[in-house]
């Protein structure tokens, strides 16, 4: 993995699309949510107006721009309203698409929950670890203030479900089918793109399947994800800011 600082213009030259992981690369690390009873709060994140404007000026410099998030749609839609006529968004890791109104759904997950979300839910009531279930159509999301046993035990005993942790919440996920590479697969699809077309961005363990689906991966995180390119976690810009800056200005 070689640092940012080291991608030069040819490292660019097959790049027709960008797509960007969200939390940790375009907004800081962490989600609040809070649920008492039946109300949840979700605290929104907003864009910075200056990724914002970044990423208009990607577009205008020819590259489509995708959102990769495990969060679900009506967050991502709020989160980038003001740009959402040229991005496409797909959302809950890798399980659908929206593009310009349209919904292009890569998995079909109802099976799957169905049995599992009732038990979920009832060892989560009473425990004062659950911070909340975030609403979400096609995995499962549950916030935790630290790993719990009886979650991972639950899950674990159907085969074909698997539980991702990220420090903050548990996914709960078809394993090896629903992850953000479900997504790049179906956006090259959609965006008739190749492997080598599509750079991707990510700092989180579930973006790894998605960083092996691009020919440029690019890690916001070097010591949970690896890619070509690596950015430096500290300093003050945040990852996303990092790379689109590197792009503009190769691209000048
Ligand atoms: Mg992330």
């Amino acid at each position: 993995m070689k640092p940012l600082s080291q991608m030069v213009k040819s490292d660019l030259s097959k790049i027709k699309m960008v797509v960007f992981d969200v939390d940790g690369v375009l907004v800081p690390r962490g989600t609040k949510i809070k649920q008492i009873g039946n109300t949840t709060t979700l605290n929104t994140k907003v864009i910075a107006s200056k990724q914002i404007e970044q990423i208009k000026e990607l577009n205008k410099k020819g590259l489509l721009i995708n959102i990769s998030s495990g969060r679900g749609l009506y967050m991502l839609q709020e989160m980038f309203r003001e740009i959402l006529p040229f991005v496409s968004l797909t959302y809950e890791n890798g399980s659908a698409t929206w593009y310009q109104g349209k919904i292009h759904q890569h998995i079909n997950s109802f099976q799957s929950f169905h049995k599992i979300y009732p038990l979920l839910k009832k060892v989560s009531e009473k425990n004062p670890d659950v911070k909340g279930f975030e609403p979400k159509e096609f995995i499962i999301t549950i916030h935790c203030k630290a790993r719990i046993k009886v979650i991972e035990d639950i899950v674990s005993k159907d085969p074909k479900l698997t539980t991702v942790w990220n420090g903050e919440a548990y996914d709960i996920l078809i394993k090896g089918k629903q992850t953000k590479a479900l997504g790049i697969r179906n956006i090259a699809k959609i965006f008739k793109l190749k492997k080598e077309n599509i750079m991707t961005i990510g700092d989180n363990y579930n973006d790894q399947e998605m960083l092996n689906e691009s020919g440029m991966p690019i890690s916001a995180d070097k010591t949970r994800v690896d890619g070509n390119f690596y950015i430096p976690l500290e300093g003050k810009f945040l990852p996303a800011d990092n790379l689109m800056q590197k792009i503009l200005k190769l691209k000048k």
